[in-house]
C-alpha cells in the first residue's frame, strides 16, 4: 500500500502541495508551543467529568441529543455571565473545537465563487479551512507592528466586499486585541459576515465582542473556545455566539450527532467548574507581563500581548534559534514571521526554565 503516493491519487487540484496544519508535538520537558493552558485541571473537575462520563456511558448505543441544547444552554450561561449580554441556548452554538466551528461558519457563508479576509499574520488555520471549504482567501496587512490599522482595513473591506470577514481578537500569534470602537469601523463597512474569533477572550481585560450582537445581529459572529483558558484542550469543545438566525443556518451543513454523549458530559461537567478553572487566568497574565518583561531586559522586542503567549524578536535566524530552545528542551513556536518566535506562558517553572534559555540565546543572537 505504501507504494501509492498523494500524487498518485486522484485529489482536488487546489489541495495539491499544500501541507497540513502541524504544531509539531514532541516530548520534552517544557511544552510552550499551543496555547494551552499549562495548569491541568483540579480535581474536583476531573473527578466530576469521570462521573458525569460514567452516567452516560450506559446510554451509549443510543446518538446524543444532536443539538447539545442542555450544554448550549450552559455555555449560554457562562458567556451571559462574563460578558453581561442576555443570551440563551438560540444565541450558542458548539462543536468539536473553534476549529469546527469556524469550518462549518464557511460551509455555510462562504464556499465555492466566496470569498473570505482576514488580516496577516493571524491564526493559520483561517486560510486552510478557507482552503478546505474552496472559499477563495484575501489577505490582508496589520500594521509593522502587528496592530490592525482599522481605518485602512474598514477600506480594505469595502473595496473587497468579502462574504465572511475574520478578526482575531486578541490575535494569535500577534498577541494584541482590538479596541470595540475601532472593531465597529471594520464591522460597519462589512457586508457579509465578521468572524471575530476570540479563541483568548478570556486573557484579554477587554469587553467581549459579544456586546455588539444586539447591534449587528446580521453581520456578527463570535467564536469562542474551552482549548484555553478552560484547561478543556483535550475534549475539543468550541462555540459561537450570535443571533439565532446564524445558529439556524449552522445546523444546515452540520453533520448531525456530531458531539458525542461523552463530549456532551464532559464539557457541561467543565463548564460547572468554569470558576476554578478560569482562576488560572489571572495567574497566566501576571506570568505573561513578568516574562515579557525579562525578555526585553535580555534585550529581546516582546510585542505587547492581551493573550496567554508573547511573539518575540528580533533574531537574524528565528529557525537556528528555534533548534536551540529545542535542544535544551524547551519547544516553542516558529509561526514563520521573519525575526519572531512565538512562546506560550507556561507555569512559573517552566517560564523561569524559559527564561534561563532566553538568556543565553540573548548572549549569542541579540
Ligand atoms: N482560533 C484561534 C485564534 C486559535 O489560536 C485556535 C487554537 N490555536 C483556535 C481558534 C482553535 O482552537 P480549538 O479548535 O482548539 O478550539
Amino acid at each position: 500500500m505504501d507504494a501509492v503516493t498523494l500524487a498518485d491519487l486522484p485529489l482536488r487540484e487546489d489541495l495539491r502541495g499544500r501541507t497540513p496544519y502541524g504544531a509539531p508535538q514532541l516530548e520534552v520537558p517544557v511544552r510552550l508551543n499551543t496555547n494551552e493552558n499549562p495548569y491541568p485541571p483540579p480535581a474536583e473537575l476531573v473527578a466530576d467529568v469521570t462521573e458525569a462520563v460514567r452516567e452516560v456511558a450506559a446510554g451509549l448505543h443510543r446518538y446524543p441529543d444532536r443539538d447539545a441544547v442542555a450544554l448550549r444552554q450552559d455555555l449560554a450561561a457562562y458567556l451571559a455571565g462574563s460578558t453581561g449580554v442576555a443570551l440563551t441556548e438560540r444565541n450558542l452554538w458548539a462543536a468539536n473545537g473553534s476549529n469546527e466551528v469556524l469550518q462549518q461558519i464557511l460551509q455555510a457563508f462562504g464556499g465555492p465563487g466566496r470569498t473570505a479576509l482576514g488580516f496577516e499574520p493571524s491564526y493559520s488555520m483561517h486560510p486552510i479551512i478557507a482552503a478546505g471549504t474552496r472559499t477563495d482567501w484575501v489577505p490582508a496587512p496589520r500594521r509593522a507592528d502587528f496592530s490592525l490599522d482599522t481605518e485602512a482595513a474598514a477600506r480594505i473591506v469595502t473595496e473587497a466586499a468579502p462574504d465572511v470577514v475574520f478578526l482575531t481578537s486578541p490575535n494569535n500569534p500577534t498577541g494584541g486585541s482590538i479596541p470595540l470602537p475601532e472593531l465597529e469601523k471594520v464591522l460597519r463597512a462589512a457586508p457579509g459576515i465578521v468572524v471575530v474569533d476570540e479563541a483568548y477572550a478570556e486573557f484579554s481585560s477587554r469587553p467581549s465582542a459579544v456586546t455588539l450582537l444586539e447591534r449587528y445581529p446580521a453581520k456578527l459572529i463570535v467564536s469562542r473556545t474551552m482549548s484555553k483558558a478552560f484547561a478543556f484542550a483535550g475534549g475539543r469543545l468550541g462555540y459561537l455566539a450570535a443571533a439565532p438566525a446564524v445558529v439556524d443556518a449552522l445546523q444546515l451543513v452540520r453533520l448531525p450527532y456530531h458531539l458525542s454523549l461523552l463530549t456532551q458530559a464532559a464539557a457541561r461537567a467543565a463548564v460547572r467548574h468554569a470558576e476554578a478553572t478560569l482562576a488560572s487566568v489571572a495567574k497566566l497574565a501576571a506570568e505573561r507581563d513578568r516574562v515579557a518583561e525579562a525578555l526585553a531586559g535580555f534585550g529581546f522586542t516582546p510585542v505587547p500581548s492581551d493573550a496567554n503567549f508573547i511573539l518575540f524578536g528580533r533574531f537574524a535566524h528565528a529557525r537556528a534559534v528555534w533548534q536551540s530552545y529545542l535542544d535544551a528542551g524547551v519547544l516553542i513556536r516558529d509561526v514563520g514571521i521573519e525575526g519572531h518566535l512565538r512562546v506560550t506562558v507556561g507555569t512559573p517553572e517552566e517560564n523561569d526554565t524559559f527564561l534561563e534559555v532566553s538568556k543565553d540565546v540573548a548572549s549569542t543572537e541579540v
